[in-house]
């Protein structure tokens, strides 16, 4: 289920190749962990040039991971802040996505 507005997500398959989750109702998409690393490995291979792990602050609308509902914490990848399980995956918002790779080909 989505973690934003608890649609049902269906399956995806990205333009890189791995699959994923999309909402259809707010367009964001779920990644697993593994798949995430992939797109970076493949995209960036020195690495992502900003990492910072945020705890998640009051003002921000916090997720759960549709898995095992505990709080996602915000990660920011490559300048884009991810909302992350950290043994799950991550959510991507609508257009994270796009900016994500955008700036991972940098
Ligand atoms: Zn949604
Ligand atoms: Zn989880």
């Amino acid at each position: 289920m989505c973690p934003r507005c608890i649609a049902a997500l269906e399956p995806l398959t990205l333009m890189t190749g791995q699959s994923g989750l999309y909402c259809g109702r707010c367009s964001g998409i779920w990644l697993s962990l593994r798949d995430l690393d992939d797109i970076c490995a493949r995209l960036a291979p020195g690495g992502a040039s900003e990492e910072a792990i945020e705890a998640p602050c009051g003002n921000d609308t916090l997720l759960l991971c549709p898995l095992c509902k505990t709080t996602m914490w915000r990660r920011t990848r490559a300048g884009v802040a991810i909302d992350e399980c950290g043994r799950h995956g991550v959510w991507l918002d609508r257009g994270e996505l796009q900016c994500l790779l955008i700036e991972l080909a940098k």
